[in-house]
């Protein structure tokens, strides 16, 4: 499936807690904890150094940098756990992805349903149901932006709630034998999947984030990066992060700034310590689920009922990669996706389609595919 995250990326994004916030014209004698090594932490200390700050701890959970960008070596390239697809230009990542020469390809949207290579189990399927579909589907992205950017403030409906009228009513139009339904219903499916992988969410995924979203494009599109993939932005982010500045296996539980400094309390194993540093500003990366579970017990005092508040109410969606690696590929080669319909009485019982609703074909090695 493809994981070009959108909507619930909050890259570079980050929570100050200690008021006044810190900027280019603040004394540089000052001492900034910055929590998480993931893009945002490591982003966050480039800018700071860029702007003469250097008295900065970077407090980091894992026994690495990167977060939710992570890759492992694999073959002749590097296969990415995490982020992978830079999600149109007006992007910082895209900045340095194009800075660094990672930048190989691009792939629009429609593509991944235009081009997708179908496989439908041993009943096959008819091409011109597979071309109505599309002709039913594609448009409603661009028809759910034009809805959104007119209802501006006042789109509290989710994506899922549009598209299962339309797609009923695109049912109603025309009788259907129970084979078209199970076709349509496993297409329906993929294309729900396509959103799960894209945005991170389709049941719950509002409106809003067609109004908000803006990669600077005409249409939307991904940037394919080289087999360093994300890996390359990573090694860029952390060159501007001096090793002993980051404490690794550090955990931070508790954020003490009621007085004049700041103190961080560390778990350790099962003990908790307060780290031998106090601090003048902190700067807080972890992720939104991290704050949901953690927020009203991490600080003190409690941060305000507006932050909190927005804590609860965004949400955001689950995405697990899995890479299947093959002797040689026994798919279409110039297809960028490929489907695999779970259609009742066809192709249930196969373990691609029974747990997968599509597949894209890695750019950098002909006979890996990843969902
Ligand atoms: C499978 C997957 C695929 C994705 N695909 C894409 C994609 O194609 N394109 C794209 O743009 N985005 C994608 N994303 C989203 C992207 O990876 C994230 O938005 C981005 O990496 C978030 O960076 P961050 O620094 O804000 O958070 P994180 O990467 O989560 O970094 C937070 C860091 O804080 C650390 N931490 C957490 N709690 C504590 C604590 N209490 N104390 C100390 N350290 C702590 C964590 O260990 C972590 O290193 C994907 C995400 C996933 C999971």
């Amino acid at each position: 499936m493809i994981t070009r995250i959108r909507s619930l990326i909050v890259l570079l994004s980050f929570l100050f807690v200690n008021m006044p916030e810190i900027s280019a014209n603040s004394s540089k004698n000052v001492s900034i904890a910055v929590i998480g090594a993931g893009f945002a932490g490591l982003a966050a200390v480039g800018h700071l150094r860029e702007l003469g700050f250097e008295d900065i701890t970077v407090f980091e959970g894992s026994n690495r940098f990167g977060g939710r960008v992570y890759s492992i070596p694999y073959g002749k390239g590097r296969i990415q756990m995490g982020a992978q697809w830079v999600n149109g230009k007006n992007n910082a990542i895209y900045k340095i992805a194009e800075k660094m020469g990672l930048v190989v390809g691009e792939l629009a949207d429609d593509d991944v349903f235009e081009s997708a290579n179908i496989f439908a189990g041993k009943c096959g399927i008819s091409e011109t149901l597979v071309n109505e579909f599309y002709d039913f589907a594609i448009p409603l992205e661009e028809k759910y932006t034009s809805f959104a950017d007119a209802s501006k403030g006042s789109y509290n409906i989710s994506i899922a709630d549009l598209y299962e009228d339309d797609f009923q009513a695109f049912l109603n139009k025309k009788w259907r034998s129970r084979k078209e339904l199970g076709h349509l219903d496993a297409l329906s499916r993929f294309y729900k999947g396509y959103f799960e992988g894209e945005w991170g969410a389709f049941k719950d995924l509002a409106l809003a984030n067609f109004d908000q979203w803006d990669d600077d494009e005409n249409e939307l599109k991904a940037y394919v990066l080289d087999s360093t993939g994300y890996w390359g932005v990573a090694k860029y982010l952390k060159q501007r992060v001096p090793d002993e500045m980051i404490e690794y296996n550090h955990v931070v539980r508790k954020i003490n700034y009621s007085g004049e400094k700041t103190t961080i309390m560390i778990e350790n194993g099962s003990n908790l310590k307060f780290y031998p540093k106090k601090f003048d500003y902190v700067i807080v990366t972890t992720s939104l689920g991290h704050l949901k579970k953690h927020a009203r017990s991490m600080f003190k005092p409690q941060l305000p009922k507006k932050k909190l508040e927005a804590i609860d109410r965004l949400g955001f969606g689950n995405l697990l990669k899995v890479d299947l690696v093959y002797d040689e590929p026994w798919w279409n080669e110039n297809s960028s996706t490929l489907a695999t319909l779970r259609v009742k009485g066809c192709s249930e019982s196969h373990p691609l389609m029974s747990h997968f609703h599509s597949f894209d074909a890695l750019e950098w090695a002909d006979n890996q595919i990843e969902s």
